[in-house]
C-alpha cells in the first residue's frame, strides 16, 4: 500500500508549498508566477540567495544557483531533508512525508479501515514520540509542548475580528485563544484528544502579511516553531468527543474557526465539532472519528466555488465524492453544500451566522 505520487502532487495548492518553504526557512514570497525563496535546496536556511523559483503552473521548482536544475516538491523533500535533518530519504519516503504533513490519504486504502499505512515512517518523523498498537487500531502519541507559552501569549486583548465573525468571549477563553504581536498573529493552541498541547497556529491579521506568509501557520516563537503533521489530529476533538460518543455524529470544518464558532452557536457543552485545518481528511483522522463512536460524518467544507459547474465547483464536487467513495463502506457521510449560494465565495458554513449554518444543516446531501 502506498501513496500515488502525482496524485499527492495534484492536491497540493501553491499556499502549501508555500507553507512548507517557510517552515524550511526558506523565507517564501509570492510572484506573479509563483514563488521566490532562498535556496535550501543546496544551503542551509538563511544561507542561500533568492535563486529558488517555484512556478504555479508547471508545479516545478529551478533553482538558478547550485543546483541549477529543475525539480519537483518531493525532490525538494529529499534535499531539504538531507541538508536541515541528516536524514536520507528516498522518494516514497518523500511522497509519503508530504502527503502525511498535509493529511492528504492515500487512494490505495481500500480493504480495511485498520490496516493503514506502513507506520513505521513515523518513528523518523520529529513529532512523534509514540505509537501504540492495541489490536488492530494504532495510535500516533504526537510530542508535546511547553504550555507556559500559552500564559506569555493570553494578553488579554479583545480579539475583535474574531469577535465580529460570531465566536464568543467565552468561547476564546475557553480553547486558549491569544495574540502575538511580533507577528500580528491570532495564536490558535492545538491540543490531542487527550488535551496535550501539540501545536500552535497563527492566523495572520494583518491583509499584506497574509498575502505575503499565508494565512494560518505556525506559530515560530523564540526560534520555536510550534509545528505539528496536520493530519495526525483533529482539532477540537478534546472538546467534541464526550458529545459524538452520545449522538454519534460529527461535523468536520475545515478551520478551526468553525470549532470556535460552532461552539459559540450551540455551547461547548452540544459542540460535535472538529477541524481537519485544510481541505483534506487524512484515514487517521476519520479512525479516530469512528473511535470517538461517530456513525455520520457531516463534512462542511468552504464554498470554494463562485458558480455552480465553474472549475472549482467541479473540483470541489470532484474532492467530496472521493471521500465520499473511500469512506462510505465504513461510515455514513454527509456533505453539508451550499448549492442554492446562500453563504459568500469562500465562506465556511458557520461563518455567516447560526440561521445560515442550521440551513445548510438540515439540508445537508447524502450520496448514492
Ligand atoms: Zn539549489
Amino acid at each position: 500500500m502506498g501513496y500515488d505520487k502525482s496524485e499527492v502532487r495534484e492536491q497540493l495548492t501553491t499556499d502549501d508549498i508555500f507553507q512548507l518553504l517557510v517552515e524550511w526557512g526558506g523565507e517564501p514570497e509570492y510572484t506573479s508566477f509563483g514563488i521566490i525563496s532562498t535556496t535550501i535546496c543546496h544551503n542551509a536556511p538563511g544561507d542561500g540567495s533568492r535563486k529558488l523559483y517555484y512556478y504555479s503552473n508547471s508545479t516545478l521548482f529551478h533553482c538558478f544557483t547550485g543546483c541549477d536544475s529543475s525539480f519537483d516538491i518531493f525532490e525538494l523533500t529529499i534535499k531539504v531533508m538531507k541538508i536541515q535533518k541528516n536524514k536520507v530519504f528516498d522518494l516514497n519516503d518523500a511522497v509519503r512525508y508530504i502527503a502525511y504533513h498535509f493529511g492528504i490519504a492515500s487512494s490505495s486504502y481500500d480493504s480495511d479501515i485498520n490496516s493503514l499505512e506502513d507506520w513505521k515512517f513515523f518513528e523518523d518523523y520529529d513529532r512523534v514520540k509514540e505509537i501504540q498498537e492495541q489490536k488492530n487500531n494504532r495510535d500516533i502519541i504526537l510530542a508535546e509542548y511547553d504550555k507556559k507559552i500559552l500564559d506569555n501569549l493570553n494578553y488579554n486583548v479583545i480579539i475583535k475580528p474574531w469577535l465580529d465573525e460570531g465566536i464568543s468571549l467565552d468561547v476564546m477563553k475557553k480553547a486558549q485563544i491569544g495574540y502575538y504581536p511580533s507577528a500580528c498573529q491570532i495564536t490558535i493552541p492545538h491540543f490531542d484528544e487527550n488535551g496535550r498541547f501539540i501545536g500552535l497556529r497563527g492566523r495572520t491579521l494583518g491583509k499584506e502579511e497574509a498575502k505575503l506568509y499565508g494565512k494560518y501557520r505556525p506559530c515560530v516563537i523564540n526560534k520555536i516553531q510550534y509545528s505539528h503533521p496536520l493530519g495526525m489530529n483533529l482539532y477540537g476533538l478534546n472538546w467534541s468527543k464526550e458529545n459524538i460518543r452520545k449522538v454519534q455524529k460529527v461535523i468536520i470544518f475545515e478551520s478551526e474557526k468553525s470549532v470556535l464558532q460552532y461552539a459559540s452557536f450551540f455551547g461547548f457543552e452540544n459542540n460535535i465539532s472538529v477541524a481537519c485545518c485544510g481541505s483534506s481528511i487524512s484515514t487517521y483522522q476519520i479512525q479516530k472519528l469512528l473511535n470517538a463512536g461517530a456513525n455520520e460524518i457531516v463534512v462542511a467544507f468552504d464554498r470554494q466555488f463562485q458558480k455552480r459547474g465553474d472549475r472549482e465547483f467541479q473540483h470541489l464536487t470532484a474532492h467530496l465524492t472521493k471521500i465520499y467513495e473511500k469512506y462510505k463502506n465504513y461510515v455514513v457521510i454527509s456533505f453539508i453544500f451550499d448549492k442554492d449560494m446562500i453563504t459568500s465565495y469562500k465562506a465556511s458554513p458557520t461563518d455567516e451566522g447560526k440561521e445560515k449554518f442550521l440551513k445548510l444543516f438540515n439540508e445537508r446531501i447524502y450520496l448514492k
